[in-house]
């Protein structure tokens, strides 16, 4: 069972956000790419834990803390015996395993970090954090693997790996369990819950300024910037994608207050953004249809 669901982490949406309106480095839109990738493999995952049968709760990307240290983990369940941590790798192509190490195949051969290193990190934590909420649970940490046109060569056969041809076996042998979970089992979720930290703490953005980005529509599918506007509907001149104007308002009021926490939503805010494009009447519609209006007159603005 569904215990916390995943949400697109904030770095990547901001970053999402800003490669649409700035010219990203080399260096930046690489990492965009990597989280982008990182993401869908959780995404990916997720779809495959979606289907467990047998009594759990899962717990999918969830941030706590252990004394002063934060660590991350990808998914969790708890079963009724065993509370798995998985971490979650979504990496590409051939890759080979050496003293602990793991490379690129291709020249130049690369080191990449060894997910292992994560893992035992995580593990030791959650177990003290575990262990400091009185449940004594066996942990099973596992490094799935997700992509199936991944290879890692010279693998040892005593690593906590899961390959993608091995997933649906590893989720058989959950189903097969008949053990039912007690009152304890969904105390700890909630606890667990209650301690997940809603702000990543490592987050460095890069620099952007409100001049330096480009405004206007944006296609939620495409993102491409000119969308014709009729009446109440919006059409992207480049894929026919429809949205209503409404839709489109509150979703780039949820942009900018993503790249701009401090700014105030107003009308005058939300029309400059989208370059008069769309009528000041329609845009304070929509405004005070989804949000709170604070102040008065010339001072008024939004806030959820
Ligand atoms: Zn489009």
């Amino acid at each position: 069972m569904l215990y916390k669901s995943r949400t697109i982490p904030r770095e990547l949406e901001v970053y999402q956000c800003l490669n649409t309106r700035i010219k990203l480095s080399e260096k930046e839109r690489k990492h965009l790419f990597t989280l982008r990738k990182g993401y869908e493999g959780e995404v990916q995952f997720d779809n495959l834990t979606s289907s467990i049968q047998s009594e759990c709760f899962i717990l999918n990307d969830l941030l706590l803390q252990q004394n002063k240290s934060i660590f991350q983990i990808d998914t969790l369940i708890i079963a009724p015996d065993t509370i798995h941590l998985f971490e979650v790798k979504n990496f590409e192509g051939d890759y080979f395993y050496d003293s602990d190490r793991l490379y690129t195949k291709i020249p130049p051969q690369s080191e990449v970090t060894n997910p292992l290193i994560q893992l035992t990190r995580s593990e030791s934590l959650l177990r003290q954090l575990l262990q400091s909420l009185g449940c004594n649970l066996p942990i099973q940490a596992v490094i799935v693997f997700i992509n199936p046109e991944f290879t890692l060569y010279q693998t040892p056969i005593n690593k906590p790996f899961l390959f993608h041809s091995q997933i649906n076996r590893f989720f058989d042998k959950y189903n097969s369990t008949s053990s039912k979970l007690m009152t304890n089992h969904k105390e700890l979720a909630e606890q667990l819950l209650s301690l997940h930290l809603h702000e990543a703490p490592f987050f460095l953005p890069p620099s952007y300024q409100y001049d330096e980005l480009r405004k206007g529509n944006t296609c939620e599918k495409c993102g491409f910037f000119e969308i014709n506007i009729k009446g109440t509907k919006c059409i992207c001149k480049e894929c026919g994608k429809m949205e209503l104007s409404e839709t489109i308002i509150m979703r780039n009021v949820k942009e900018l207050s993503m790249l701009f926490p401090e700014m105030k939503i107003t009308t005058n805010t939300i029309f400059e953004w989208f370059q008069g494009e769309i009528p000041k009447r329609t845009i304070g519609r929509a405004l005070k249809k989804h949000m709170d209006c604070k102040g008065v007159r010339q001072w008024s603005h939004y806030e959820y």
